[in-house]
């Protein structure tokens, strides 16, 4: 048995690959709709994290912020008042790398094992079992476990990067990069656009040049250049700002502690920062930073 906690936009897509891969679950989430679907397509129904630890040996967390992940295993109703021994626990939300490397310590302390597993890939990526998931396990013989018996089957790529926490400090160097290459692409299709050239010429020769980046191939900023990317579709269903906001404040937390100096990834987290705390853009795709460049004078 699965145990998994926190069905949202991405687990909700991980959950189901499990499933069709004729894994059983048992599941959590604070969300009681989610839960309804899940209890009807054949889940058990746990009301604690305990009762997920209780009931599983392998326990996945895939949740919005660090303190839900701390509350969701220290907390009083939490995996760690029940966790059985030799229990596997992947937690793959994006959180402080810190938290991670606690949370390893605190299970261990239970003789089982725990390893940070972000995912890179959005909802679609999530919903095909086709993410890239890059993990920080204490060896080779754990993480191989873990890909055999459950990454493998929600990912098209599972990267081993280190010991606890380097899968976290390989997601936030890449986010930054993310959130760098989408406001530099703002900038110069803004700009382009200015010039009077076509945007899907402008994106096309881009492309084939040196300026080509995943936001360039699948996520231009501008509505219409790539039919399927959020910029068409108002900017919904993507990755929001206030989570790459969330992000590359952890980049930020650590370049300070490392004295690794990211002026851009600085700027970058900045605008993003602003751009969270304001409500027309903080719940939009992150490629929305172009719609706050462009001048809405004209
Ligand atoms: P989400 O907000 O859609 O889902 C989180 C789920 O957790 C919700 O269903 C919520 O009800 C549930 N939850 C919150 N607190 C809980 C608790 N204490 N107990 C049980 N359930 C609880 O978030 P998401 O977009 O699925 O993102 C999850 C993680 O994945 C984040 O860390 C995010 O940074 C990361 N991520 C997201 C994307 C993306 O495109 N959305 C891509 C890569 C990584």
């Amino acid at each position: 048995m699965i145990g998994f906690i926190g069905l949202g936009n991405m687990g909700s897509g991980m959950a189901r690959s499990l499933m069709r891969n004729g894994k059983k679950l048992i599941i959590l989430d604070t969300n009681k709709a989610v839960v309804d679907e899940f209890k009807a397509e054949g889940c058990e129904v746990a009301e604690h994290p305990s009762d997920i630890a209780a009931a599983s040996r392998h326990i996945i967390t895939m949740l919005p912020r660090t303190a839900h992940v701390n509350e969701v295993y220290t907390g009083s109703s939490g995996i760690l008042k029940t966790i059985q021994r030799g229990t596997l626990c992947i937690d793959c939300s994006t959180i402080d790398r810190h938290m991670s490397t606690t949370l390893a310590k605190l299970v261990r302390e239970h003789n089982a094992e725990f390893m940070d597993a972000p995912v890179s890939g959005g909802i679609e990526h999530a919903k095909e079992g086709t993410l890239k998931i890059m993990v920080g396990a204490e060896s080779e013989q754990v993480f191989e476990r873990a890909k055999e018996e459950v990454l493998s089957k929600m990912a098209k790529k599972v990267y081993h990067v280190g010991k606890v926490g380097d899968g976290q400090a390989v997601k936030v160097c890449n986010m930054m990069v993310a959130g760098i290459n989408a406001l530099a692409l703002s900038e110069a299709m803004n700009l382009g656009i200015e010039m009077g050239i076509d945007p899907v010429v402008l994106n096309k020769s881009i492309n084939t040049s040196t300026g080509y980046s995943y936001i360039s191939k699948s996520a231009n900023p501008v509505p219409g250049v790539h039919p399927k990317a959020p910029a068409s579709n108002e900017y919904k269903d993507g990755f929001t700002v206030s989570l790459m906001a969330r992000d590359l404040s952890h980049a930020q937390i650590a370049s300070t502690d490392c004295h690794a100096a990211t002026p851009l990834g600085s700027l970058t987290h900045q605008i993003y920062t602003i751009l969270a705390q304001n409500p027309e853009y903080s719940s939009k795709d992150f490629t929305s930073i172009y719609q706050f460049l462009i001048n809405k004078k004209k």
